[in-house]
């Protein structure tokens, strides 16, 4: 594997490069990240992951602050799960001197997340809008733990009709059943183990819903004291799913469970 920084060089590794696969992340990559990279080597000829923490998504300065960086680690772990690229761009190389284009994802980008964070998606949008500009990819891999997120990129790619298929895959969760998620290791020992009421809170509701109940009331009243930002169903791609966002001490976390339908 090689980490290359500008977009110059990607481009030229990438030339007659077949079928591009390409993974975005902003790193402190963990077993979720790996079965997208995984998924990636199993249909594309070359796999492309990006690994960049995008200030211009974080509403929270303290958040950005405090996201796990560590690039060797992420590096090694990488080139484990079969990635032949890593895309690590400086800051100046995403958003050049006097950068002022954004895109917007209208619909999509409201309720849940993008309402709890404004500016979020629309800087998710076009942070990927780029990655798939500089690598060209086939396919492209996303984790369904960010449900909104692949909603809105899938809404984009059909809406600018981008080449390239999305990929969405199942969230990968601890054995207890927390989602993993880059910002597990900031949780303290107490934490981690308040924060398992909203995996067992969205089990519960989506019992609820296969017993033919209100997914929403059961789940919110199965989150055993955390203080929920929402707890809503979202449509995602014709698949339904129930999500919520709790925060824990400093440390938000989101999750979903899917409902009905299947996810693609
Ligand atoms: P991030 O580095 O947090 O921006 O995530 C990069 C990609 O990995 C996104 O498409 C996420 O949805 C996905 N991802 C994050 N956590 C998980 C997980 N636990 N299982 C599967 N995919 C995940």
């Amino acid at each position: 594997m090689r980490t290359i920084r500008t977009v110059g060089e990607v481009r030229a590794a990438l030339a007659g490069g077949g079928r591009i696969g390409l993974v975005p992340t902003m790193g402190a990559l963990h077993d979720g990240h790996l079965s997208l990279f995984r998924a990636a080597r199993a249909e594309n000829d070359t796999v492309v992951a990006s690994l960049f923490v995008n200030p211009t998504q974080f509403d929270d300065e303290a958040d950005l602050g405090a996201y796990p960086r560590d690039e060797a680690r992420d590096a090694r772990l990488a080139d484990g799960a079969g990635v032949d690229l890593l895309f690590a761009p400086p800051l100046e190389e995403m958003y050049p001197a006097g950068f002022q284009t954004w895109v917007e994802v209208e619909k999509a980008s409201s309720g849940l997340e993008g309402d709890a964070r404004p500016g979020h998606f629309r800087a998710v949008a076009t942070v990927c809008l780029k990655l798939f500009n500089i690598v060209h990819p086939a396919h492209a891999y996303f984790g369904q733990k960010d449900a909104q997120q692949a909603a809105v990129i899938r809404r984009l790619v059909r809406d600018l009709d981008l080449p390239l298929e999305i990929r969405v895959l199942p969230t990968v969760r601890d054995a207890d059943g927390l989602a993993l998620s880059s910002r597990n290791v900031l949780l303290s020992a107490e934490e981690r183990a308040r924060a398992l009421a909203l995996p067992r809170a969205l089990a519960g509701g989506a019992e609820t819903y296969r017993l033919g109940g209100d997914a929403v009331a059961a789940a919110r009243a199965e989150l055993n004291g955390l203080t929920p930002d929402y707890v809503e169903l979202l449509d995602l791609d014709g698949a339904l799913v129930l999500a919520a966002a709790v925060q824990v001490g400093s440390i938000r976390l989101i999750d979903n469970v899917l409902l009905h339908g299947e996810l693609r």
